[in-house]
């Protein structure tokens, strides 16, 4: 038996077997003998020809013209002459196996496609990538198994997954999930959590322990993942575990009264609002069950990690969907943040993703594409109430520009007879440390503020937000974090705009009093975390709320802060047990 340790991201108590996965993503490098060279253009030429056949296949398969366009174009760039050559000829100056060469060539168009003044230019980049991947799948064979082909019960395990990955599962299959890298706050991690999944993550080095078919019970809740356990210890989770299967879910249903018809308001009357982060239009159908009050963030770059491109008309669907469930509701929808997190092959080249092209920045670099998506944001909001949300905003300029953008879009609406919405809010996320010092100037071109502190904390704390080697120093209490949470509110309140959170902080039960006594007006999680954060809101009073955060702010560390907290709950909630990383572990409903 052995155990190992990592970081709970959902709680649930799973048995059952290994299934290893290990994911693609690093493409070898090597060096042949020269001889071997013929037959290495020989693997080349058989992966383009598969790789031709899958496009035309998913051509031949697919009803939507625009994706089927770009099948098209994709085809003509896999067969391309001028590919090959370059391809045969660094093969014949190098000398180096091949799947190496079909990188670094597609790498090298791609970076040249990047530097063109033309926005066109600069989106057939994302199609190179998205080509030389396949090459490179085909090439080492990685194709044959997919996980959306699981068939069977499995703990998953694998060493870092891709949210797209996460998406691509058969999620009926995968009972729970335990990875070598990852935080808490990655979107890895987030998707999981969407799904109610019970994961661990950060658990490295584990993973070289585990094969397919080993026997492991994962407790997503400590964080805890035995491998092969003995009698007792399997005894003692058998206990706890519910159900034949021998799993149970906590997160399907509310541990929580959900106290949908009340509202999130403290004793003595301050109201604020509770809303929900969803990544998929499908999440939408369960929201009702937590009580959300509208979506305070919609992550719409999972779309396009679903679905390809996102083409416009996709893309209108998917929003409208989401829009007409919410049935008047508002809904906020981020636009793309893509990048950062490797969600494309292209941006896992860069050295330090997450300070590069991502969220605004990207959008902006690639104007076609993000009027695309705003003009289908806009022909979307004639179903419901739409606020549109921009993702990474570091200085005004960024801001001005994706406002004029938006303006573009709605004229080339109008130019189509498409309606749209005349009330569409638009605001600004605030998760650099600069869109914080100068929140006053932002505020005067923002319908909103949402404090996005998954990357707030990253950026101000330098904590890589998905490695698990300094996750223990993403402290969302860090005195640091609540003054700049505490400038942006106030920027928001003198400006007269309201001011929400989306980050996974907001959905954090022992930052709930904190956050509501620094004046947050709006509070968006995952939507299990919603009947809890209720609850407790419903119990406090905003004076003593307000008590607690000048405290915290007048606290020199976090773990003052931590102290603080578990005192202040101890006296208003007592029974209530906090977590030394401030999760709420249990007992909350025994107020
Ligand atoms: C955040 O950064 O807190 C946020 C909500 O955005 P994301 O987690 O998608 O980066
Ligand atoms: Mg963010």
């Amino acid at each position: 038996m052995k155990v190992f340790s990592g970081v709970s991201v959902v709680p649930g108590i799973v048995k059952g077997k290994a299934f290893l996965y290990l994911e693609d993503l690093e493409v070898p490098h090597y060096t042949i003998p020269q001889e071997q060279s013929v037959e290495e253009m020989k693997r080349f030429a058989a992966a383009v020809k598969e790789t031709a056949e899958d496009l035309r296949s998913l051509q031949e398969n697919t009803e939507n013209k625009e994706q089927a366009a770009i099948f098209t174009a994709h085809l003509l760039m896999a067969e391309d002459q001028d590919f090959h050559y370059k391809v045969k000829a660094w093969l014949e100056s190098k000398y180096e196996n091949i799947e190496w060469i079909v990188f670094e060539v597609a790498r090298e168009l791609s970076r040249k496609l990047m530097e063109s003044s033309s926005s066109y230019l600069r989106e057939r980049a994302l199609d190179i990538a998205d080509v030389s991947r396949r090459i490179i799948k085909n090439l080492l064979g990685l194709k044959r198994f997919s996980l959306a082909d699981l068939q069977e019960d499995v703990i998953l395990a694998a060493r870092n997954l891709l949210p797209s990955e996460v998406l691509a599962m058969n999620r009926n299959r995968v009972k729970a999930l335990l990875m070598d890298g990852g935080s808490r706050t990655n979107h890895t991690a987030i998707l999981l959590r969407s799904f109610g999944i019970p994961s661990v993550v950060g658990l490295s080095p584990a993973i070289r322990e585990i094969s397919s078919g080993s026997r492991i019970i994962l407790d997503g809740g400590t964080g805890k993942v035995i491998l092969d356990p003995d009698d007792e210890t399997e005894k003692r989770y058998e206990a706890q575990i519910e159900g034949p299967e021998g799993s149970y879910e906590i997160t399907g249903k509310p541990r929580f009264p959900a106290e949908t018809n009340f509202p999130a308001e403290t004793s003595d009357g301050h109201r604020v609002s509770l809303k929900a982060n969803i990544g998929i239009p499908d999440e939408v159908e369960t929201l009702d069950r937590y009580g959300a009050e509208g979506i305070g963030l919609f992550r719409s770059e999972f779309l396009f990690l679903q679905n390809g491109r996102g083409s416009e008309e996709e893309q209108y669907a998917a929003y409208s969907r989401v829009i007409q469930a919410m049935q008047g509701k508002p809904v906020t929808i981020r636009t793309v943040d893509l990048g950062g997190a490797g969600v494309l092959p292209m941006q896992t080249e860069e050295e330090n993703p997450l300070l590069g092209w991502r969220g605004i920045r990207f959008s902006l670099d690639l104007p076609d594409m993000f009027k695309t998506q705003l003009r289908a944001i806009l022909r979307a909001s004639i179903h419901g109430k739409v606020q549109i949300m921009f993702p990474m905003i570091s200085g005004i300029e960024e801001l001005e520009q994706a406002l004029a953008l938006l303006e573009e879009a709605r004229s080339e609406c109008r130019k189509k007879d498409q309606a749209f919405a005349g009330n569409i809010e638009t605001g600004t996320m605030i998760e650099i440390p600069s869109a914080v010092m100068i929140a006053d100037i932002l505020a005067k071109k923002s319908g909103f503020f949402s404090i996005g502190t998954n990357d707030l904390i990253q950026y101000v704390l330098a904590v890589d937000r998905g490695n698990e080697k300094v996750s223990r120093l993403a402290q969302n209490t860090h005195p640091a974090m609540l003054r700049l949470i505490k400038q942006t509110i106030d920027a928001a309140h003198i400006r007269g705009i309201p001011a929400a959170m989306c980050g996974e902080m907001a959905g954090d039960p022992a930052a709930a009093a904190l956050l509501l006594g620094l004046g947050l007006d709006e509070f968006s999680m995952t939507a299990v975390s919603i009947p809890q954060i209720r609850h407790i809101i419903r119990g406090i009073n905003f004076k003593s709320c307000k008590t607690l955060a000048e405290s915290a702010l007048a606290s020199s560390s976090h773990k003052q802060v931590q102290t603080l907290l578990r005192d202040w709950y101890g006296e208003h909630f007592p029974g209530l047990i906090l977590a030394s990383d401030m999760v709420l572990e249990k007992e909350l409903g025994k107020k």
